[in-house]
């Protein structure tokens, strides 16, 4: 969700006149698109910005005129090198950021990202001041409903950092309350953009030459497109259906799911529609029913392996993802051994496995973080362990098979154990099963498809030769 805002931003600023440089030092705008999920992510931000009071201190620094743009009057006016941080964290910090760090110009929340253009003007024209825009509406998500020229996400196929795949946001916000998430907090209440919206946008990106999207919702499976007059108009699955009729796409890729709200009818699309890929990436969290219903997931473990019997049914050979989080509040050795045990039966494809953090404005903080940081970490590396094993033996099941691969761009470097056969061209690509694989073969070959078959494996890359 954070790369896609950051290629938004991106978007908006290259429209604008800005270009994108390499170093804090070249850079007349700085802006940190932070996390707030956890306490970790925020405390890097703490650090890193902090650190660059260094470049940032001192009095305002003028920079070259010629890299800014000023809208008003359209003359170019000198400016100070700016500092804003935005995303997740400016809302649930917004009390303390110009407290702590007072080299910061601005904060902009993730519904507000629309204003950062404006904002970074503001601070350019008086750089002593602080601006904030924090507000607590929902994402605008209809043409002409935000400040961004045209409803700018809309209209525009903008910046990608890869060119053959692009994220699109098919509902912002969440309305699960998951006991532990700051999510809906930061990110507002769940609202599902317009079916017409999100196929336009689609369309725009495969002119320009988009292979794969990857259409992202916090929980995309209560996707439900705006209601005229009540009436419910398109369902996840029906979006899928009309996405999966765009000439020129390849791919399609969704997270994430919610195992309350996953079904059969999904599994069925993901069989019967030829471009929507086979991975499924639906988090269990905890393999305790007790913590399930501490953690407000609506499920129970029973349901959660009855629902991905169903998957591994109906979706031949398709993969299957999760995120864990260890160390829940009361969380006993019981309840941690009920996890390991769903993880063991399950084999996971990959897992995130994640470390309990206490959040602000979450109903869980007001509980005792009680498990101590050693059994947390115990207990991650417990997971872990046995992930990896899992890992290996279903890399073993994978050799010699044939797998359709994408290419996405040049390998950097070929296979490890092909190091000796310089002079050779390799494709960085990925598996439908969403598996990163390395395979020989030409330039040309970028944003097609090939069969690859499975030779090795180099970590968590497939290794394989077209076929
Ligand atoms: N909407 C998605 C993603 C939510 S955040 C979903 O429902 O899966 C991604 C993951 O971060 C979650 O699945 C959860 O495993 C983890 N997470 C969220 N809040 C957390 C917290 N307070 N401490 C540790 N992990 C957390
Ligand atoms: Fe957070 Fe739960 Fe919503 Fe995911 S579904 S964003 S974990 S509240």
């Amino acid at each position: 969700m954070n790369e896609a805002d950051s290629e938004l931003v991106y978007s908006m600023l290259l429209a604008q006149g800005y270009t994108k440089v390499s170093s804090y030092e070249d850079a007349d705008v700085i802006l940190f698109n932070t996390c707030s999920v956890r306490k970790h992510a925020e405390d890097r931000v703490w650090g890193k910005v902090g650190e660059l009071k260094r470049i940032k201190g001192g009095p305002p620094q003028i920079s070259q005129p010629t890299a800014s743009k000023s809208k008003r009057g359209g003359s170019i006016m000198p400016k100070t090198k700016v500092l804003g941080i935005i995303g997740c964290m400016a809302k649930a910090q917004r009390e303390k950021i110009f407290e702590r760090l007072p080299h910061v110009n601005f904060i902009c929340g993730p519904s507000d990202i629309y204003e950062i253009a404006d904002l970074i003007e503001q601070a350019q024209e008086n750089p002593e001041e602080h601006f904030s825009a924090i507000s607590k509406r929902k994402r605008p998500v209809k043409k002409g409903d935000c400040f961004a020229p045209s409803g700018f996400a809309m209209t525009k196929a903008g910046y990608r950092e890869e060119k053959m795949r692009a994220w699109v946001n098919i509902s912002y916000g969440c309305d699960n309350f998951c006991s532990y998430c700051i999510v809906p907090y930061v990110r507002g209440r769940e609202i599902s953009r317009k079916s017409e919206d999100i196929i336009d946008e689609i369309k725009m990106l495969v002119d320009d030459g988009v292979k794969e999207v990857t259409l992202l919702g916090q929980n995309v499976n209560s996707y439900r497109s705006q209601v005229a007059g009540n009436r419910l108009q398109v369902d996840f699955v029906r979006l899928l259906e009309k996405i999966n009729k765009i000439n020129g796409l390849l791919r399609i890729r969704f997270m994430t799911s919610h195992p309350k709200d996953a079904n059969a009818d999904l599994f069925k699309a993901m069989r019967d529609l030829d471009k929507v890929c086979e991975h499924l990436h639906l988090p269990v969290q905890s393999g305790s029913d007790r913590i399930l219903r501490l953690m407000n997931r609506k499920y129970t473990a029973d349901n959660y392996l009855k629902l991905i019997e169903q998957y591994r049914k109906i979706v031949n050979g398709g993969s299957l993802t999760t995120d864990i989080i260890v160390g829940f509040p009361t969380e006993t050795e019981e309840d941690f051994y009920k996890t390991y045990m769903l993880m063991k039966e399950v084999k996971f494809d990959s897992a995130f496995i994640f470390k309990y953090s206490p959040r602000p404005y979450t109903a869980a903080y007001k509980m005792k973080d009680d498990i101590k940081k050693e059994a947390k970490e115990e207990r991650n590396q417990s997971l872990l362990r046995l992930q990896d094993r899992i890992k290996k033996n279903k890399g073993k099941s994978l050799m010699n098979i044939i797998q359709q691969a994408l290419g996405t761009k040049k390998a950097k470097r070929g296979p490890v154990s092909y190091y000796s056969e310089n002079g050779k061209y390799y494709l960085k690509g990925r598996t439908r099963t969403n598996m990163q694989v390395i395979y020989e073969g030409n330039p040309e070959l970028i944003g097609h498809l090939s069969d690859v078959k499975i030779k090795d494996i180099e970590g968590n890359t497939l290794i394989g030769e077209r076929v």
